[in-house]
């Protein structure tokens, strides 16, 4: 099929409108008229993953954050930035992203990651449009209470992460819970005003520690890997049912060689 209709179909799910206003989601490489018979799904479009794509024999990469951001000085071959670009456009490679939009929409990153950590009666928690109330991150709750470990081991398994972080900021049994995937630091404060009783993301500095402390609000430091990376199987999953619903043949295959880049010892 056109890779435009793979276009509508990422942009049903998550419209562009919804993208937070610095951001650059989109058709970033390619052409919408080329035909896509295999998409692959990634977060981050790396020399690895693009290698991978093309070894399947992908068309079409789909990825959360977009490769180009700020603009583009110079495509130089001997860098990464124009190797990876090289690399896409020798094998005719189109690449989509869809980052804030997909983070905000309704079933995106952030329900993902609240449906993998065990929340129920999830809402949105910080609103990025007033007129549509669209929301980053989400707020609910867990079914039962539980100890802060308990969750803490919860979260670890649900994300399938190597290492999971946090800071006791009171002693209550975790019922709320606020979240924000990837980088969510800056609503530490929202999600205490709020009332949770935890605070998931990742990304966490010091400072962002000791305000949690101060806030009397527990902290989840859970990875910006680890909490947008189940994104990526719900995604394709989306794609195939989509496609099956148009009675097009299109594979989609997801990213088997990107881990997080931090490791623990
Ligand atoms: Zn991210």
């Amino acid at each position: 099929m056109k890779c435009q209709v793979i276009v509508d179909m990422l942009e049903r799910l998550a419209p562009k409108r919804l993208a937070e206003e610095w951001d650059n989601p989109g058709l970033l490489v390619g052409s919408f008229r080329q035909e896509v018979r295999k998409v692959y799904v990634c977060l981050d479009v790396s020399l690895p993953a693009a290698e991978e794509a093309i070894a399947c024999g992908a068309d079409m990469i789909v990825a959360h954050h977009p490769m180009i951001f700020k603009g583009i000085r110079q495509v130089r071959t001997d860098l990464y930035d124009g190797r990876l670009l090289q690399l896409l456009l020798s094998h005719n490679i189109a690449v989509y992203a869809a980052h804030t939009n997909l983070d905000i929409a309704q079933g995106g990153v952030n329900d993902v990651l609240a449906a993998a950590v065990g929340l129920e009666r999830v809402e949105g928690f910080a609103v990025t449009d007033e007129a549509s109330g669209a929301c980053i991150g989400r707020i609910g709750y867990l079914p039962e209470a539980k100890a802060l470990e308990k969750f803490v081991q919860q979260v670890k398994e649900g994300l399938q992460a190597d290492c999971v972080r946090f800071v006791r900021g009171n002693d209550r049994m975790v019922r709320k819970v606020a979240l924000c995937s990837g980088a969510g630091a800056e609503f530490i404060g929202k999600a205490a005003f709020k009332g949770a009783d935890v605070y998931l993301t990742g990304d966490v500095k010091y400072h962002d520690a000791q305000k949690a402390v101060q806030q009397e609000i527990s902290l989840i430091d859970a990875g910006h890997f680890a909490t947008e990376f189940p994104v990526v199987a719900v995604l394709a999953d989306y794609l195939r049912q989509e496609a099956a619903a148009l009675k097009k043949p299109l594979e989609v295959v997801t990213d088997t060689v990107s881990a997080d880049f931090f490791e623990y010892v």
